[in-house]
């Protein structure tokens, strides 16, 4: 399933807007911000497909009724781009675990690349909702590769992806991979370049929120 975070107007669309604006995106703070508010309104949605119990709380006064979280999600994301949504997550999902990828594209002579994993931090996944954010989802490759080796370590009840930017191609390609996640998008674009890049797109994400890197 696919959720068009932009498809009906909220604030969430100026704030992709504002991502998009080559003008603020001199702005890096508020490039990292406005990554992380989505991440926010994302958790939230996400919080209402969520399993819930009531548990009686005492207040001052009495006890109250008070529909909760039932167990708590694990929080995955990918270095260094999904930082900032991740943190977005977190900050609503306060008391989730959390696990960390590294993954990068490795360029070729000829501009091509592949993905390379070489790090993995993880909690016990068995079970549990695991929500893996990256801020653009382009060919959907490092994704993909990153739900497989999260899989390695245990089987989720359930995948939530959430991302920013993502391109039709990429979303099919997660489909078909992984079709039974739920794919949360900020906004969507039809056109993926030959060197990955989405268009219109923003950019690198990775670069707008941390500062340009050696190409590796
Ligand atoms: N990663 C980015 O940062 N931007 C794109 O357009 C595609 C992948």
């Amino acid at each position: 399933m696919v959720i068009n975070l932009s498809e009906q107007y909220s604030l969430l669309n100026d704030w992709v807007a504002e991502m998009r604006d080559v003008e603020i995106q001199a702005d890096r703070m508020r490039f990292r911000r406005n990554l992380e508010r989505i991440g926010e309104v994302a958790a939230l949605e996400i919080s209402k497909r969520l399993p819930s119990t009531t548990r009686e709380i005492q207040t001052p006064l009495g006890t109250s009724p008070c529909i909760v979280l039932q167990e708590q999600p694990v929080l995955a994301t990918i270095l260094r781009a999904g930082l900032p949504l991740h943190q977005g997550l977190l900050n609503y999902f306060d008391k989730a675990d959390n696990a960390f990828i590294s993954a990068y594209r490795k360029h070729n002579r000829d501009g091509s690349f592949e993905i390379s994993l070489d790090y993995i931090s993880c909690p016990d996944i068995e079970n549990r909702v695991v929500i893996v954010s990256d801020p653009m989802l382009a060919t959907g490759s490092s994704l993909v590769k990153t739900i497989h080796y999260l899989r390695e370590e245990g089987r989720p009840s359930h995948i939530h992806v959430v991302v920013a930017i993502a391109c039709t191609v990429g979303i099919e390609y997660v489909q078909r991979e992984e079709p039974h996640a739920t794919i949360w998008c900020g906004a969507i674009d039809e056109e993926l370049t030959a060197k990955g890049y989405i268009v219109p797109g923003l950019g690198d994400a990775g670069d707008l929120a941390y500062g340009t890197k050696v190409q590796m």
